[in-house]
Formats: structure tokens, C-alpha cells, sequence
């Protein structure tokens, strides 16, 4: 089951570090990546996996992935999004220290060694990549400072970038993370948020020379709506009530400090109550406010059942799980 290209025996051992990257349509890529990934690491000298997840790629990535020695390739039933992919291949990850990178060359597998070194100097849990001199095209960049922008007003960013994938992480940092959606933009904020100690350093970044990338426009909505989801949970996960008990007690002011003034009104002006407005906005806030602390309860309910229950819930499928050192019967599924 685990890989390591020093083993000389048959001898299971367990790695010491290991490569996730995930894979979508990534066909003209995947062998040189392969060959510089696997440079990099045997000089490292200790026991090592590479785990590649395709991400219901449509071209042919799974054949050219199948011809790659020992790895292990984690076949995904459709194309979920590359927090997916990376939450996947940080679930099966082995090793002690779990490594990310993408699988389109743009990230040079020659900066591990540094991360590594910064990783254990600095008794970090995360250093992460920072591609100081971008090479993708302008309106990505203009996207990706937008993006920058918002995150500063909404959680705390602690790097420069967010959204470079080649990281290194301690074993337990990787562990704590369930990543859905367009959530790996988000992984350092979460990690900070549970405490975890983070330290960037500036990595090469190369223009892509095969494929396309899939960052398109329409993920910067999405990227957005996981952007509050984060914001939200980071700050009221822990009590629902709160957010929903500030609405409820402002509303509940507001809706006593108008009906008083409506009673003002009829006793002093003599207006009666079912023709003054005042009268019925504070009707309506009262009601209001009961809503948004019944809302506050079922929510906060909501959460505890949640956290109580949803690693049983599988948000995503693996068909097949191969390991290319193994012979014929590979195809077992853990
Ligand atoms: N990726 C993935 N699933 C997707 C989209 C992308 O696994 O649905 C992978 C892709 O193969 C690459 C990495 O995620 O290895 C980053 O994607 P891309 O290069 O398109 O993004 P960019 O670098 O342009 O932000
Ligand atoms: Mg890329």
C-alpha cells in the first residue's frame, strides 16, 4: 500500500512524507511533473508517497497517471473541484508531513526542500508558497485582488497568498481540515483560526505550458459564497445564538421605542393606533424579534446535531483506488 521508490524489500514502511496533488485535465503534464516530483523527493532520503487524486478528469490523465510508477492514484467519480480533490488526498495521506502541489507544472517541486527546511527551523505547522511574480493572465490577477480584498475585511488573512497550493503541512494541520467547495483559498485562515502556526516563503512560479487553467470567472461567485460561509463559522459557529440574539433584542428595542412613540401619539395627539405606521412596524419588529430568536435556537441545535454527525456523511465518491507499484490485483479500495 505505501510507496517508496528506496524500498528493497517487500516490506510495508510507513512514509515519512507525503505528496498530494490533484489532478483535472492535466494530460500533457502529469509525466515531467511525475519525474520532477520524484527528483526532489529521493534526495530527501526518507520514505515518501505520491498520491495523485483525479478529479474526474475528461481527458486522458487517468491513462497517462496509470503509467506513472509507484504511485497511488485515487479515482474520483466526477469532477468535484480541487478543495475536494485535496481534502480527498489529505485523507489518505500517510506521512508525517503532507506536501501539496498542483499538477500543472506551475509550481516548481524544487522549492521543497526550503519549505521543508523552514518547516522544522521554525517549528512551523504550515509554510506555504508564496508566488511573489505571478504568471497568469490580468484579469485573474484583477479577480484574485478582489478576492484579497475581501477576505481582509472578512477574516483575517495571515499570507500574502492564499491561493498557492504548494504547501508544506504537519500531519495534524492537514488532519483537522474537511474542505468542500472552493474552501482551499480558505485553508490558511481556517488553520490560523485553529491555532496552528504559519510562516510563508517566496517560491518560483511558471507560466502554464500545457493544458488550460480551470479558474474561470463563475468560481469567483462561488469562491465567494464559501468566503462568507467561512466568515460566518469562523465567528458564530460556536454560538448561533448570538448573531440571531443581536437581531432579536435590536429589533425588540426598536419595535418597544415605536410603540411607545405610537402611544405618544394617541394619547397626546390624539391619532388612533390602527392609522399610525409607527404602530404597526413595532407590531411587525416584535414579531420579529421572536423570530430571530427562535431562528437563533434552531440553528444553534442545527450546528450541535452537525458537528455531531457529519464525518458519517460522504460528500464524495472514489471509484478506484490504484497503487501502480502493485501487479494485477490493485484495485482494492480502503
Ligand atoms: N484542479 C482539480 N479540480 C478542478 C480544478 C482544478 O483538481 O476542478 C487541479 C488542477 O489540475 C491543478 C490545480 O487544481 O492541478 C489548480 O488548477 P488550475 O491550474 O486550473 O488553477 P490556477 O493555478 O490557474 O489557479
Ligand atoms: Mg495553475
Amino acid at each position: 500500500m505505501i510507496i517508496n521508490l528506496k524500498m528493497k524489500d517487500n516490506k510495508e514502511e510507513k512514509p515519512y512524507f507525503s505528496v498530494v496533488v490533484p489532478v483535472y485535465n492535466e494530460e500533457g503534464n502529469l509525466k515531467e511533473l511525475d519525474n520532477e516530483i520524484k527528483e526532489v523527493m529521493d534526495e530527501l532520503g526518507k520514505a515518501y508517497e505520491i498520491i495523485y487524486i483525479n478529479d474526474g478528469s475528461r481527458d486522458n490523465s487517468l491513462n497517462e497517471l496509470k503509467k506513472l510508477k509507484d504511485v497511488k492514484i485515487i479515482e474520483l467519480n466526477r469532477n468535484y473541484g480541487q478543495a475536494t480533490a485535496l481534502d480527498c488526498g489529505f485523507k489518505s495521506a500517510k506521512g508525517e508531513i503532507v506536501i501539496s502541489m498542483d499538477s500543472d507544472l506551475q509550481n516548481d517541486p524544487k522549492d521543497i526542500p526550503r519549505l521543508l527546511k523552514k518547516l522544522k527551523d521554525e517549528n512551523l505547522d504550515v509554510v506555504a508558497g508564496w508566488r511573489r511574480k505571478r504568471k497568469d493572465k490580468a484579469g485573474i490577477k484583477i479577480l484574485t485582488k478582489t478576492g484579497k480584498f475581501l477576505r481582509r475585511v472578512l477574516i483575517k488573512d495571515v499570507v500574502h497568498d492564499t491561493g498557492c497550493t504548494l504547501r508544506v503541512y504537519k500531519r495534524e494541520a492537514v488532519k483537522s481540515l474537511d474542505l468542500q467547495g472552493e474552501m482551499h483559498r480558505y485553508i490558511l485562515a481556517l488553520l490560523n483560526w485553529k491555532g496552528f502556526k504559519i510562516g510563508e516563503l517566496e517560491t518560483n512560479h511558471r507560466p502554464r505550458v500545457h493544458g488550460e487553467t480551470k479558474y474561470g470567472y463563475s468560481k469567483a461567485v462561488r469562491g465567494f459564497i464559501d468566503l462568507l460561509y467561512i466568515w460566518f463559522i469562523q465567528k458564530y459557529s460556536q454560538r448561533p445564538l448570538h448573531v440571531f440574539g443581536y437581531l432579536s433584542v435590536f429589533s425588540f428595542i426598536i419595535g418597544t421605542l415605536t410603540g411607545l412613540w405610537s402611544l405618544y401619539d394617541r394619547i397626546f395627539n390624539g391619532l388612533s393606533l390602527n392609522r399610525n405606521g409607527w404602530f404597526f412596524l413595532s407590531i411587525f419588529l416584535g414579531l420579529a424579534s421572536i423570530l430571530f430568536f427562535s431562528f437563533g435556537i434552531i440553528i444553534d441545535l442545527l450546528i450541535k446535531i452537525h458537528l455531531n454527525t457529519s464525518h458519517y456523511e460522504q460528500r464524495y465518491h472514489i471509484r478506484t483506488i490504484i497503487d501502480t507499484n502493485r501487479s494485477r490485483s490493485d484495485l482494492d479500495e480502503d
